[in-house]
């Protein structure tokens, strides 16, 4: 069994940094992503813009950037869509190379392949509801995260990712198919094993934070405890409040790696797919360091956060490190 990237990472670190929002960037450069694969196909249409972000987001401290590939949905014999997935892939190895050689000073960068969820997929932004477990056969959603899995490892080769980041997982359920999938393709006992990461979706009502389900975090946690393949376990695309507070629930009640990257706190809207900017959010340096103080291990940002925010967090990582050795 080799050792975890993101372990050997962690321990010259004590804390990460994960990038922020590869569309949010996009965006504000000018283009439009007004389709039903959002940013995925940018990495088609406009693999230099794709670059830069990633570029961006090393430049300003992400230890781990993430590739351009939330939207894909690889169907059998879709060789359009595992090009893409290829480009994609190739295109964040290639950023990292430049930023390794030329800028770096010596400081490492991991690479996660971005897994949405199965409701990413489905109109109205279902990852953010997650009932479509109980509608949707376990099989169909086993295959749809088994196609990409097995691509991404592989077939993409030297371009492979270090690390499968689930993210905004909004079920536990989900997650169980995913460790189920995992599981079947032996990842322990093989020479280029990924670090697993599952990040979920929540909200809050009447004071407690549940998966976007309705799932209880203690849950999610006792999940990821008993899995071996699973390194980290997490919240991500929800509001800094709602993330810190299923972080306080869940960094007594396990050992492994906690990841928590907020949204900005606006609030999204799937059916016009519209966001509505809330003016009480905190800066990111602010909630970074709630969120170390908290016993986050990886901190970035999601939906809506750009480059100023991910070096927010990285100067209170390195002030929290000095403060607290
Ligand atoms: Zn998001």
């Amino acid at each position: 069994m080799k050792q975890s990237k993101l372990s050997v990472l962690l321990n010259k670190n004590v804390k990460l940094v994960l990038d922020g929002a590869m569309a949010t960037e996009l965006q504000s450069r000018g283009h439009s992503l007004d389709t039903k694969l959002w940013s995925f196909p940018m990495v088609h249409d406009h693999p230099n813009s794709v670059r830069d972000v990633h570029m961006d987001y090393m430049n300003v401290g992400s230890d781990i950037i993430t590739a351009c590939t939330y939207q894909s949905d690889l169907k059998p014999e879709d060789k359009q869509t595992e090009q893409m997935m290829f480009d994609a892939m190739k295109i964040i190895h290639l950023a990292k190379q430049q930023y390794c050689t030329n800028q770096s000073n010596g400081r490492e960068v991991l690479i996660a392949a971005s897994m949405s969820s199965f409701g990413a997929n489905m109109d109205g932004a279902q990852e953010y509801d997650g009932r479509y477990v109980d509608e949707v056969d376990d099989e169909t959603i086993s295959s749809f995260h088994g196609r990409k899995i097995r691509y991404l490892l592989e077939k993409c080769g030297d371009y492979a990712p270090d690390i499968l980041l689930f993210e905004t997982i909004p079920s536990l359920k989900e997650a169980q198919i995913i460790q189920d999938v995992l599981s079947k393709l032996d990842l322990i006992n093989k020479t280029k094993q990924p670090d697993v990461l599952i990040s979920f979706s929540c909200k809050e009502e009447q004071g407690i934070v549940t998966t976007c389900y309705g799932d209880k975090i203690e849950e999610c946690i006792a999940f990821a405890n008993a899995s071996q393949i699973v390194q980290g376990v997490g919240v991500n695309c929800s509001t800094p409040d709602h993330t810190l507070q299923a972080l306080r629930i869940a960094r007594p009640l396990t050992t492994k790696l906690l990841v928590s990257y907020p949204n900005n706190g606006d609030v999204y809207d799937g059916i016009n797919k519209t966001w509505s900017h809330q003016n009480s959010v905190m800066s990111f340096g602010d909630v970074a360091s709630s969120l170390f103080d908290a016993g986050a291990d990886i901190v970035g940002g999601c939906c809506r956060t750009c480059p100023n925010d991910i070096n927010q967090i990285y100067n209170t990582r390195n002030r929290f490190l000095n403060e607290k050795p």
